[in-house]
């Protein structure tokens, strides 16, 4: 047997479904195992692009990997084997949990594509999956579904390593709501929730694409800023203030809004996690004495 088509039989044998793709995303190759964990034969799928999106791959989130980070078309790009838990669509429609393995495919030292191994074996996914949850509960908010207080530590001592080598600049926003207790006690606890949607909501479509805000605990919000100079975290947190303060929920009759107070701050390269937040802590209560709805700087 010719070696190439050895290979080939070895590949339509295995249990995993393998596709691969060529440099520009065209998949060239789909194994058996590929089809019966998807249901669509080779010939419907060879000669599309990867991200025509047949699959349609989604993150534990339900976040289309097609257009936002694509491992597949990552490792293409940087040339690293990367593995993931996605969920693909089935044919019929059905979403399936698939752990996959994307590997770079060089040939004379030179990238010529990149091939993806899945497998749906179905105790593997589902313990993976099990602890996808586990993650997302361990540190995402509930509530708001933003980071929670852990997942903003960890990621704010990233961010000072990042420093620490590349001396990449740090800002951060300390955002606690102005009279909140009185929210709850006028509407109630359930309104009070959807006040506390509404604000993190607001911050999140204010920041750009690289920067991060998670809920620090109860009406207490930070943000963290990378590349960012005095002025652009001022204004960004002005942006902020002046939406909040012009957004309102409505409760039957009620019309209800806040304000915030927020303390900014950018990293001074000698601080600890603790200092950082302190410090913008701080600034946000100076805001407080000042009259709330302010943003101090300091
Ligand atoms: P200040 O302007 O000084 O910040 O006043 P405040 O009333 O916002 O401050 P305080 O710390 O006294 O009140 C915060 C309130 O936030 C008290 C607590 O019941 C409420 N809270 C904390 N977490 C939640 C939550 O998840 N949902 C709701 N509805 N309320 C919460
Ligand atoms: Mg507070
Ligand atoms: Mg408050």
């Amino acid at each position: 047997m010719e070696e190439k088509n050895m290979y080939k039989e070895i590949l339509e044998s295995l249990y995993e479904g393998i596709y691969f793709i060529n440099k520009d995303r065209r998949i060239n190759f789909w194994n058996k195992a590929a089809e019966k964990i998807t249901g669509f034969s080779s010939e419907e799928v060879k000669g599309k692009f990867c991200c025509d999106n047949i699959l349609n791959h989604t993150n534990y989130e339900g976040i289309e990997l097609c257009k936002n980070g694509c491992p597949l078309h990552a490792s293409l790009q940087d040339g690293l084997i990367r593995e993931n838990i996605v969920y693909i669509q089935h044919k019929k429609g059905k979403k399936i949990a698939v752990a996959i393995k994307t590997i770079p495919v060089f040939e004379n030292g030179k990238f010529v594509g990149a091939i993806e191994v899945f497998t749906d074996d179905r105790e593997k996914t589902k313990m993976l999956y099990k602890m996808d949850q586990l993650k997302e509960l361990a540190l995402y908010d509930q509530l708001t579904k933003l980071p929670n207080r852990v997942y903003i530590e960890n990621y704010l001592s990233a961010r000072v390593d990042d420093y620490n080598q590349y001396q990449i600049k740090i800002g951060v926003i300390f955002m606690d709501v102005d009279y909140f207790k009185n929210v709850n006690d006028t509407y109630g606890h359930d309104i009070g929730d959807d006040v506390l949607k509404m604000v993190s909501k607001i911050i999140k479509s204010s920041i750009r694409k690289n920067d991060m805000v998670g809920r620090w605990g109860g009406e207490e919000f930070i943000g963290i800023f990378t590349e960012i100079n005095k002025e652009e975290l001022i204004n960004i947190s002005e942006k902020i203030r002046i939406l909040v303060e012009n957004s309102k929920i409505n409760s039957g009759m009620n019309e209800i809004s806040v304000t915030v107070s927020i303390g900014a701050i950018i990293f001074r390269g000698d601080e600890t996690i603790d200092q950082i937040i302190k410090r913008a802590d701080n600034n946000m209560y100076a805001a407080k004495d000042t009259g709330r709805n302010r943003v101090v700087f300091k």
